[in-house]
Order: structure tokens, then C-alpha cells, then sequence
């Protein structure tokens, strides 16, 4: 690959010192993509097969449901992963829309958007336990809002949920609740969200899953999270670079197209409508994800599910052999454990919260990698 760089003729024109930079910053990746274990981006894939497609401006400008005069793009497949991603959270069959994102924050973005235009008295209510990110966009937004305090596992805490709402009685409810929370990997749990609704006799409400870390394949495990549309949710956003995997941050968002149809306003010049946060879009990322997807078919998405359970297991199960508290969720491939010393934290890159830190037991992460962690770990 360096050699790719040095000689290729469209780097002669730059200095050698210009070209020097590209080789060391390549290196410099390949040794922090080895090491990396702390947050949750998986590098398993090989799109070479995907690369003649670098060559072209794609941009899928608009809805992916409705053509653009742009015509250089990947709408089809982004149409496909939109379709498989809803049929996999059980969208009603005949009112389910979505597209393929910038990543996580801006399906979230397009769920609290959604909700504030359905209902603009609403009330937004999310855990504490909540992505950084939201809290910006409801700013964004401009929503009211009211952070509910989490459980120890960082689910979030029903009965001050309950209460919450109780006191706010005469405001739609808007909730965002969490598939995977960005720490502990708690899932909020949206039948018993539900529940609360109900037995508090809220008529307006919406329902928004954040499941960026753990959306894709919380409908792939058995028991089955209460998560999707067929559970309470109005819109899922995930994250396509987390457990898919792609070279470029993207996501998907799917929300009911009865909603979407509210705020969608026709554009003559795209051509399409203007029914998406940005105007143009990645035309390369609906391309990676429908690769993987259509590469592994839903018993290999399973399989690869499947395989960061038991990682999961083995490095709960090593660091409690090795006298170490690690913890985790149901069904969780997040692994907690006490924050180890810096010089281990910088070379796994391994984020650190309130004295608690965690590994992230992605598709690529391997028993060999837990055990070479472990004997850093010992190591002290
Ligand atoms: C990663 C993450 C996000 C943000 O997603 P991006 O793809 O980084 O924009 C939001 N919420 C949770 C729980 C996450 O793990």
C-alpha cells in the first residue's frame, strides 16, 4: 500500500514531504486501528469490490424514494437498506420510510425532528444516560426537555420516568429512549414505556429509538429487546459504521411514512423532495451497507451477532478469574469494568466515565485480542 502511494502518478505532483505525510498517516492508522477496542466501530470489511465507485461524484441528493434530476448516486440500494432495515424492525408493512444518514446523530436528529412537528407543545423526556449528542439537537430544536435519572445499569429509571410525566400531564409526550446506551449498553425498555403511557392515559405521544450501538442487531438476538415499531417506536435510527461497518461514518433512519409525509416539501431544483436533514448525500454509504447486507443475508448478520455475545462472555468471565469487577448488560457487548491506568487506556483507546471504563466486544474483536488486553491488564 505504500508503495500504491509513493509511485502512483497522480502523487508525483506532490513534494516528497507532502508524500511522506500521506505514508506516515497511513501507518499511524493501521497501528491505531489494531489497537482499538473501546468504542464501538467495527473494521472487519473489504469493499475493494466497492472501490471502482471512488472514482464518481455520488450523491444521492434528496428522497431516495423520489428520483432527482441528479442522476449520479446509489438510490437503489439505499432503497434496499431502507427496506431491509425496516422489515428487520417490523415497520407497518405499508407506512415505513427512511434514508441512509451521516450516521447516528442525524437519524436521532430526524426522530426528535419528526416528533416536534407532530407535536410542537411536546415534552421531551430521555435518561441520563442519553448520547452527548442529543442534548444539542434538542437545543437545535429548540424542544422543551426533562432528563430522567438512570438505574445502575444505566437503564433508564421507570418509575422517575412515571412521575415525570405524571407532573406534565397536560403535554404530549415525546420520548427518546435508548437501544444500547453509549456507556453500559443499557437498553430502555419501550413495552414498559408503554405501559407508563397507558396506565397515565397520554393520548399524544412519540416514540423515538435511539439505537445507534445496538439497534442492528438488538432484532437478531434471542430474547428479543422490546425495541422496534412493533414494540411502541415511531422512528429507529442506527448507526452503519458501528456494527455493519463502513469506512465512512453513515446510518440509517426509519420512521413511519404517514409522519415523514407531514414535513416533505417538493424541490424542482433537485427534482426530488426535500425530505432529508443535509441536501446532498453520501452516495458511497448506502453502497457499503447494502454490501455487507447483502454479502451475510440475515443468518450471517446473526452469526456475526452471535460471535460479540460470546467475546463478550469470555472477557467478563477473564477479568472476574483475573479479580477484576467487569459487569455487563443482558445480552450486552459492552464489557465495564473499573477505569484502568492511562497507559492502557491510550494504547486500546478506551474511554473513560465517573471511574468506569469498558471494552466494546465489536465483530473484529477476538478471544487473542481480549487475552493480549488481559495480560496488559495483569501487567501493572
Ligand atoms: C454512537 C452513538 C450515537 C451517535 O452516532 P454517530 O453515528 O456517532 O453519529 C448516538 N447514540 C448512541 C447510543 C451511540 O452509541
Amino acid at each position: 500500500m505504500n508503495t500504491t502511494l509513493l509511485s502512483s502518478s497522480e502523487n508525483a505532483i506532490l513534494s516528497p514531504t507532502e508524500n511522506q505525510m500521506l505514508v506516515e498517516l497511513l501507518e499511524t492508522v493501521k497501528v491505531n486501528t489494531a489497537y482499538f477496542m473501546g468504542y464501538p466501530v467495527s473494521k472487519d470489511f473489504n469493499y475493494e469490490a466497492l472501490m471502482p465507485f471512488l472514482q464518481y461524484p455520488m450523491n444521492n441528493l434528496g428522497d431516495p424514494f423520489v428520483p432527482s434530476t441528479y442522476a449520479v448516486g446509489s438510490r437503489e440500494m439505499e432503497k434496499e437498506v431502507v427496506q431491509f432495515f425496516a422489515e428487520l424492525f417490523r415497520a407497518p408493512a405499508d407506512d415505513w420510510w427512511g434514508y441512509v444518514t451521516n450516521g447516528g446523530s442525524e437519524g436521532n436528529l430526524y426522530g426528535l425532528y419528526l416528533a416536534r412537528e407532530l407535536h410542537p407543545k411536546g415534552m421531551v423526556y430521555y435518561s441520563e444516560a442519553t448520547h452527548y449528542s442529543v442534548q444539542k439537537n434538542l437545543h437545535l430544536l429548540n424542544m422543551p426537555n426533562i432528563v430522567i435519572s438512570t438505574q445502575a445499569n444505566g437503564e433508564i429509571d421507570y418509575e422517575d420516568l412515571e412521575n415525570t410525566i405524571r407532573m406534565n400531564r397536560h403535554m404530549p409526550v415525546i420520548i427518546m429512549a435508548n437501544i444500547g446506551t453509549t456507556m453500559t449498553e443499557a437498553r430502555d425498555d419501550i413495552g414498559k414505556i408503554k405501559l407508563i403511557l397507558k396506565k397515565l392515559a397520554i393520548k399524544h405521544y412519540y416514540i423515538h429509538a435511539d439505537g445507534a450501538l445496538s439497534g442492528s442487531y438488538s432484532a437478531l438476538i434471542e430474547p428479543r429487546p422490546a425495541f422496534d415499531f412493533a414494540d411502541g417506536a415511531d422512528s429507529i435510527a442506527i448507526s452503519g459504521h458501528k456494527f455493519i461497518g463502513s469506512p465512512m461514518p453513515c446510518g440509517v433512519v426509519i420512521a413511519k411514512k404517514s409522519n415523514r409525509d407531514r414535513i416533505a416539501r417538493s424541490v424542482a431544483y433537485i427534482g426530488s423532495m426535500d425530505t432529508t436533514i443535509s441536501g446532498s448525500r453520501n452516495g458511497h454509504s448506502p453502497l457499503f451497507l447494502w454490501y455487507t447486507i447483502k454479502k451475510l443475508g440475515i443468518e450471517g448478520l446473526k452469526a456475526r451477532a452471535q460471535h460479540c455475545l460470546e467475546t463478550a462472555a469470555y472477557a467478563e468471565l477473564k477479568l472476574n478469574e483475573m479479580g477484576i469487577e467487569a459487569w455487563r448488560n443482558n445480552n450486552a457487548i459492552t464489557v465495564n469494568f473499573p477505569e484502568p491506568e492511562l497507559r492502557i487506556r491510550q494504547k486500546w483507546q478506551l474511554a473513560a466515565e465517573g471511574g468506569w471504563s469498558h471494552i466494546i466486544c465489536m465483530p473484529n474483536v477476538t478471544q487473542s485480542q481480549i487475552d493480549e488486553l488481559l495480560a496488559d491488564l495483569s501487567d501493572v
